[in-house]
């Protein structure tokens, strides 16, 4: 049986209607494709028998809203000549190490789900989705946002809404909403520093880098080292993130501002990864990764019971009492007590 899943693009609601509101055409136009992708039921997940390896399929949707599209890159095929696609396929192998690699996961279920993508999907589409079975990636519009594969962390963090689903299932409204948004933002760039193999000092620690368009006055769509300052832009608005409990946004919209409290459980994996010094995807991803998957986490964990699960998930994978106590001081320091 397959686990409930959602939906979730990479763009937040609040950020299109933004554009929209100022009548911006390809924002509305993404908008109302979204309405209709969150009222769709996500795709099944193909029935075929598992490849026990990594096997990827790369379709081109040529600008419709038809997926998968026609296929134009198969697993161990050589690169083509579209960008897009070569990215697609890239990032979903990039996904794929992270967890294959360093916690012996096989693909975001557990079980070899194949990783498939459609490129060009719509027309100058603002967005980035994971439909339950592929990655679904828009052009952008050229003028507000680009080519949605360019980000690694993008394809990263939609996937890992996979790994959650078959997870811990976070319910995806208010504390335990934004902690699953936080952890796709969490393993989204740890595709990427893995990828890249940076040091949790060396990387960025943005989500969505490259995907704002020349001119736009931001640097992603949300940075966990600095909540509230990707972006803040006439068109696009201004970053909305907190990164400390006491600046927590109650609001109905975003399911409960699940793209937006994220920011608290971010910077605290930024203040633990940084601390710790070294790789990030070593002791704070693998603390995060058995809190996500240690079968203890309820469905409906705030950020209290989140924190205390990765001080139980540090004291219980690393003997040494000082990763615990870091743990807890990260936490301390986003205003959330772990102790
Ligand atoms: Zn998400």
């Amino acid at each position: 049986m397959t686990p409930a899943a959602h939906f979730c693009s990479i763009v937040p609601p609040y950020v299109l209607d933004h554009l929209a509101e100022q009548g911006h055409e390809p924002a509305q136009l993404s908008l109302a494709l979204d309405a209709a992708h969150r009222a769709a039921r996500l795709t099944a997940l193909p029935a075929k028998a598992p490849a026990h390896q990594l096997t990827r399929i790369i379709g081109d949707a040529h600008h419709t809203q038809k997926t998968p599209g026609r296929t134009v890159r198969q697993e161990g095929g050589a690169p083509v000549a579209d960008g897009s696609v070569n990215r697609a396929y890239d990032a979903l192998g990039d996904t794929f190490a992270l967890y294959q690699d360093v916690y012996g996961r096989h693909s975001i279920d557990g079980s070899w789900l194949p990783l498939d993508a459609t490129v060009h999907y719509g027309v100058k589409y603002d967005n980035a989705f994971w439909d339950g079975s592929r990655m679904v990636f828009g052009d952008g519009d050229g003028v507000i946002f680009n080519d949605f594969t360019v980000s690694v962390d993008v394809i990263g963090h939609e996937l890992t809404h996979g790994v959650t689903q078959y997870s811990a299932g976070l319910d995806y409204h208010d504390q335990s909403g934004a902690l699953n948004e936080s952890v796709s933002d969490v393993f989204g760039s740890l595709v990427k520093q893995y990828a890249l193999r940076q040091s949790a000092a060396d990387a960025d620690w943005l989500i969505g880098a490259g995907l704002l368009a020349p001119g736009i006055q931001g640097v992603a769509l949300r940075s966990m080292k600095a909540p509230g300052t990707a972006y803040d832009d006439p068109q696009l608005g201004k970053d909305p993130q907190p990164a400390h409990l006491r600046d927590y946004v109650d609001t109905s919209e975003d399911e409960g501002g699940v793209h937006i409290n994220s920011g608290i459980p971010n910077h605290a994996f930024y203040l633990l990864a940084t601390a710790l010094g070294g790789n990030a995807w070593e002791t704070a991803g693998r603390i995060w990764y058995a809190t996500l998957t240690g079968g203890e986490l309820a469905h409906d964990a705030d950020f209290t019971a989140f924190a205390r699960a990765t001080v139980a998930a540090a004291r219980a994978g690393f003997s040494d009492a000082s990763v615990a106590t870091t743990v807890v001081a990260a936490w301390s320091q986003v205003g959330i007590s772990a102790g």
